[in-house]
């Protein structure tokens, strides 16, 4: 059996001024008040009102996206929506109740609750930042989450250990991340250019004995063509790359097509209409069946172990460079720019860390009886 799984990370950094709690205007998101605003209206909003068109642009049928699509929301960025963004924030609640009569699992998925990027935190940070994306999942969506997003999707396995830990059973990787994989108690095989990982079927991950946490790799190639590419110029572009993807064998293959969210309406205008073509498309299509993550994995077990690459992410290929040295990735757009500030920055905020962390032990410890996990509690009163 062939199944096509399209995954979206919606993120929007919290542009509350700390003091008044208000989003401030954002001029160069004219004519919005604010890039929330700006971004709700071309991607979050039209997702969920999707025009489904015939060859003449007539309109034949609006769709719910969310409906379709596995997801994740930034816990923050879904509590913005909350506030002010009602018909929005209720669309996809909804979504995902009626994902699981269709696919018998939830659309939604969890996010790590800031944007952290998590092989550079500590122990005790990584667990918060897991506890509170799951408190905050069940919160807006009424439910305990299967998987969870890691911002960048940056891993180490000390952070896969923890969400195992949490009950998350999956979560999603680019397949540069993957260092080497075997048979169940077979021998190991490296991943590199001449032995390319075979995403069309999940992996299991052991970050620590006795704890497992499934991993699915996502379509690199069509994953860039939607994101960088021109697959979402037409919903046919998209839905014949897909068709192509697959291995012509009787195997149950997943192909999974993992982007921020935002490419569809926000950076590709009319991306969403695109999505719409393909979840109907699929919806409807004599071999290759819609499917969320979770339904995946109640059908097909992983046969494969993986090793994943530690302090890897996404967007760096120099590990997780990016957040924390010079390592040559920027925009391209200033050439004469250099990014040496970025190792003494993360060693002040390290620093910065370090010192609170010990004022927060001492003095939390006169009035609480465990400080870190009065930390982890207080995500409630957060949500409150
Ligand atoms: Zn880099």
């Amino acid at each position: 059996m062939k199944y096509v799984c399209f995954h979206c990370h919606f993120y929007q950094p919290p542009r509350e001024d700390p003091w008044l709690e208000v989003i401030p205007s954002q001029e160069d998101a004219s004519p919005y008040h604010d890039w929330n605003e700006r971004i709700c209206s071309e991607c979050y909003g039209p997702n969920w009102a999707a025009r489904r068109v015939d060859e003449k642009g007539r309109i034949l049928e609006i769709i719910n996206n969310y409906e379709f699509i596995s997801f994740n929301f930034g816990p923050t960025l879904l509590s913005w929506l909350k506030r002010h963004k009602e018909e929005t924030y209720r669309k996809i609640i909804e979504a995902d109740k009626k994902s699981k009569k269709r696919f018998g699992y939830g659309n939604a998925i969890a996010q790590v609750y800031n944007h952290v990027i998590m092989p550079l935190s500590d122990r005790k940070d990584k667990l918060t930042q897991v506890f509170w994306g799951i408190e905050a999942f069940k919160y807006h969506f009424g439910r305990a989450p299967l998987g969870m997003w890691l911002a960048e999707t940056a891993v180490d396995n000390e952070t896969l250990a923890i969400l195992a830990e949490q009950g998350i059973k999956f979560t999603i990787l680019s397949p540069r991340q993957a260092e080497r994989i075997r048979k169940f108690d077979g021998d190991w095989q490296n991943i590199d250019e001449a032995h390319p990982l075979d995403v069309s079927t999940p992996y299991r991950c052991f970050p620590r004995p006795g704890l497992s946490i499934d991993i699915f790799f996502y379509h690199e190639g069509i994953s860039k063509g939607v994101a960088f590419g021109n697959l979402l110029e037409r919903g046919e572009f998209l839905a014949s790359a897909i068709e192509s993807a697959f291995k012509p064998n009787s195997l149950p293959q997943i192909i999974s097509i993992a982007t921020d969210g935002e490419t569809y309406g926000h950076h590709h205008k009319f991306g969403e209409m695109a999505l719409a073509y393909n979840v109907y498309h699929f919806g409807h299509h004599p071999e290759i069946k819609l499917i969320n993550y979770s339904q995946f994995l109640s059908l097909h077990k992983p046969n494969f172990e993986v090793a994943i690459k530690e302090r890897t992410a996404w967007s760096c290929s120099h590990g997780v460079g990016r957040w924390h040295r010079d390592c040559g990735c920027n925009t391209g757009l200033h050439p004469g720019w250099h990014q040496r500030w970025r190792g003494p920055l993360r060693e002040a905020l390290e620093f910065l860390r370090e010192r609170t962390d010990l004022l927060f032990e001492r003095l939390g410890g006169q009035l609480l009886k465990d400080p870190w996990a009065a930390r982890n509690d207080y995500i409630h009163i957060i949500l409150e």
